[in-house]
């Protein structure tokens, strides 16, 4: 089949190298000129496992390619695929400008039957607009160009993705489901068989789409998103409860995901979530709702303790050191959001960066794929920060004559470290772990000062 994805990011660029991989003729369009010149040297942008392989074997094989022509998009597809950002507003709602923009190009050079597929995460109701808009900007060109000729018919379906960053290419290819909402008419069967088709690949060992109507569809993705930081957040608090009370969570944990209505995902106490998904769908969730005259209260009180929990774990850092980390060296391991990504939106770690800064320490940073202070912060953030942020080549170089050292992020590589080298590097044996990696008794053992999350020993 002919697919055309707009966005060659996470999302978009592991769609089209999966759906290349299948078959598939696929064009990726990204408006990035010096992104599609990399990518058309089969460079991958992000870092995401097993995705280089796959564009350089599908570039090579010409079944991918990329462009910046939008009109070529259009005219390829049979299905169209928007995979743009939808970053947070300023009012905590989602900005569907980039989706729009993407619609209103498809009405400019619309000229046969188009499914339209929403893959983005965008609030109830986007579908409407972008089904809007497209209709508005093949008016627009209609009254330019041959005024009273029929237009193309086209139709919107919503698609939403699930895949995690650091394991997107497994999960494209291994979907727990595939959720396809489509209108109740006949433009909208038609996308339903042609998705079908699209998807028949992923259902060979069981049939894995849901398909629903548009509504739901975009719901469910957010419905999602909530569920998953709710576990989270619910954790958290459990392991501030478990820290005042001389409990562990990391037992806790246990006793709990072995109970099959739980399970062990997403319930492990930490520095609460981040990334680019979660923190702003939370929110978008939160304001649609207000916007509709209902409060998801639950989900706000998700964000509430998710905000607090990055400020409690630096407030026990401060305390730690008496108030103040003036001259203080502090080691961080860890900037991703989470391991096996390069992706920094929303990590806790940027907090923990400026915070300790101001509070007064240097901080002696590693990670594997986040080098540079330019990858964790906006520019003007590079510039206050700088002189105070040193990037280290590796783990134990980082904690070399550091005060302390923090641990943001839980990849692998820091799971089993030297222990009594990083004893005799670290100028202060002394580790705040945001993650939970080690178990207090034995960095006791080992002579080290240990703070993780909810795991204070009995009082
Ligand atoms: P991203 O920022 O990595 O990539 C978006 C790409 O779209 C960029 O390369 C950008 O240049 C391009 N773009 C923007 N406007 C364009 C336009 N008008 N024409 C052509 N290209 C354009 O974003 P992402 O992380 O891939 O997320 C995309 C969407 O998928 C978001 O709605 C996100 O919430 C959702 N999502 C993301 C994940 C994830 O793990 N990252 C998972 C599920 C869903």
């Amino acid at each position: 089949m002919k697919i055309t994805i707009v966005g060659a990011g996470y999302v978009g660029l592991v769609s089209a190298a999966c759906f290349a991989e299948l078959g598939n003729h696929v064009l990726c369009v990204d408006r990035d000129a010096g992104r599609v010149e990399r990518l058309k040297q089969a460079q991958v942008p992000i870092f995401e496992p097993g995705l280089p392989e796959l564009v350089a074997k599908n570039n090579g094989a010409g079944r991918l390619v990329f462009t910046t022509d939008m009109k070529a998009g259009v005219a390829h597809a049979d299905i169209l695929f928007i995979a743009v950002g939808t970053p947070p507003a300023g009012d905590s709602s989602a900005d569907i400008g980039q989706v729009l923009a993407v619609a209103d190009a498809i009405g400019e050079s619309l000229s046969r039957f188009l499914v339209v597929v929403d893959k983005s995460t965008v609030p109830v109701g986007t579908a409407d607009k972008v089904r809007e808009t497209i209709s508005r900007a093949m008016k627009r060109r209609a009254r330019r160009e041959k005024p009273g000729r029929r237009p193309p018919e086209f139709t919107v379906v919503s698609n939403p993705e699930f895949l995690k960053e650091g394991a997107a290419v497994e999960d494209f290819m291994r979907p727990d489901r595939v959720v396809i909402g489509v209108s109740d008419d006949a433009a909208g069967r038609k996308a339903e068989a042609l998705m079908r088709q699209v998807y028949a690949p992923f259902n060979r060992n069981r049939e894995r789409l849901i398909v629903m109507d548009v509504r739901s569809a975009e719901l469910t993705k957010y419905a999602a998103n909530a569920l998953l930081a709710t576990k989270i957040s619910f954790m958290n608090d459990m392991a501030n409860l478990a820290d005042a009370l001389g409990a562990d969570i990391e037992k806790v944990r246990q006793g709990i995901g072995s109970d099959r209505r739980i399970g062990y995902d997403f319930i492990y106490a930490g520095l609460g979530y981040g990334g680019s998904c979660f923190p702003k769908d939370v929110a978008a969730l939160c304001h649609t709702a207000r916007e509709h005259g209902e409060r998801m209260r639950v989900v706000e009180a998700v964000r509430a303790v998710n905000d607090a929990q990055k400020r409690r774990f630096v407030e026990r850092i401060e305390d730690y050191f008496g108030g103040s980390l003036q001259g203080k060296v502090i080691a961080l391991w860890g900037l991703a959001f989470k391991p096996a990504t390069d992706d920094v939106r929303e990590a806790p770690s940027r907090y923990i960066v400026r915070r300790l800064v101001a509070l007064g320490a240097r901080i002696q940073a590693h990670d594997p794929q986040v080098r540079s202070l330019e990858q964790l912060m906006p520019a003007e953030n590079v510039a206050r920060l700088g002189r105070h942020v040193d990037f280290a080549a590796d783990p134990m170089q980082a904690a070399c004559g550091a005060d302390a050292l923090v641990i943001a992020t839980e990849w692998k590589v820091y799971r089993s470290p030297d222990f009594p080298a990083l004893r005799r590097l670290l100028r202060q044996p002394v580790i705040f772990d945001g993650r939970n990696l080690f178990d207090p008794a034995d960095m006791k053992r080992l002579g080290f000062f240990y703070q993780g999350v909810g795991r204070r020993s009995a009082p």
